[in-house]
């Protein structure tokens, strides 16, 4: 049986931490359009700084949670919702994921001698030139027994908000408009974006017609586009007053926020787990000349040891 978490002794100190209003959704009335406000404050900081990335690589990866925190607030699911893109770029591989409850984590993988070079001809490349070409993917992971459902599309467009554009015009049936930004600031790292998405013109109070759809969609990606990254990663601007400059005469209607925080699931009861699934020789095979076996949570960058004589596999 494992471990619940909270008896989860060894279990690393990783940070406590809960952003209370991090993502406030909010509709357009009798508009087609719904949307998120996203920021995730001083979580930034201290998801990004728990790795030893260049700040380049930051900036992405706090795109990347930024868009998860954005996009797994409109589903209705139970588990995590988690972007993977992989490419042919320096960020070999970038994952970030969010559960129903708000809890965010990430992990990238660099190719350091690929980076170097880059920076050395372009100091402040995009998205596109971290990444390369090849893959991205959004996946809702309900657990073991049910079915992942999965979208993946090629990666396109020169940052990763277009990226996500691309894949919502080709692999969802709906349009989605994304605006995601990451910077260091006085007070640390911080990131944060808007999302818009274009729904089923019902929600609203009186039936609109296939024109007045169009332009009321039109109107509101251009007023997002009026957006700055000073604005969004204000922490003392409130984002209802931030929406509202936006959308005042478009119907607004503000609703509930929901928070966002700190969140890898990783215990040592879960990662003892997995090793008991090895056979022997692979355990011995892992085993370091002190006797202990080293398991690492990307996710947090923190490795559990476990004493190798400790550890017997399922299967003998
Ligand atoms: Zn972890």
């Amino acid at each position: 049986m494992e471990t619940p978490a909270f008896l989860d002794r060894d279990r690393p100190d990783v940070p406590d931490l809960v952003v209370p209003g991090g993502v406030t959704p909010f509709y357009l009335q009798g508009r087609p359009v719904r949307g998120r406000l996203v920021r995730l404050g001083v979580l930034t900081d201290v998801l990004l700084t728990r790795h030893d990335h260049h700040a380049v690589v930051n900036r992405l990866a706090g795109k990347a949670l930024a868009l998860v925190a954005g996009l797994a607030a409109a589903l209705k699911f139970q588990g995590a919702f988690s972007l993977q893109i992989k490419g042919d770029g320096p960020v070999t591989m970038l994952v970030a994921d969010c559960t129903d409850t708000g809890a965010l984590r990430f992990y990238a993988r660099t190719d350091e001698d690929a980076l170097n070079t880059l920076l050395q001809e372009t100091p402040n490349p995009t998205d596109r030139e971290l990444l390369g070409d090849g893959y991205m993917a959004l996946t809702v992971d309900q657990g073991p027994d049910t079915d992942r459902h999965q979208g993946i599309v090629d990666i396109a467009g020169d940052d990763l908000a277009a990226m996500a554009m691309h894949y919502f015009s080709t692999s969802e049936q709906h349009a989605c408009w994304v605006y995601l930004c990451c910077t260091m600031t006085d007070a640390g790292w911080r990131a944060g974006g808007l999302v818009l998405e274009r729904i089923a013109g019902e929600g609203g109070t009186h039936v609109v017609g296939q024109d007045d759809a169009d332009a009321s969609w039109e109107t509101a990606t251009i007023l997002a586009s009026t957006l700055s990254t000073r604005e969004v990663l204000d922490d003392t601007l409130a984002p209802a007053t931030l929406l509202h400059r936006l959308f005042h005469e478009e119907g607004l209607h503000v609703s509930h926020p929901r928070a966002l925080a700190y969140g890898c699931r990783c215990s040592r009861a879960r990662l003892a787990s997995v090793l008991e699934g090895f056979d022997t020789d692979d355990l011995d095979h892992m085993c370091q000349d002190d006797g202990l076996i080293v398991m690492t949570c990307e996710f947090c960058n923190i490795d559990f040891r476990f004493p190798r004589k400790d550890i017997a596999p399922r299967t003998a």
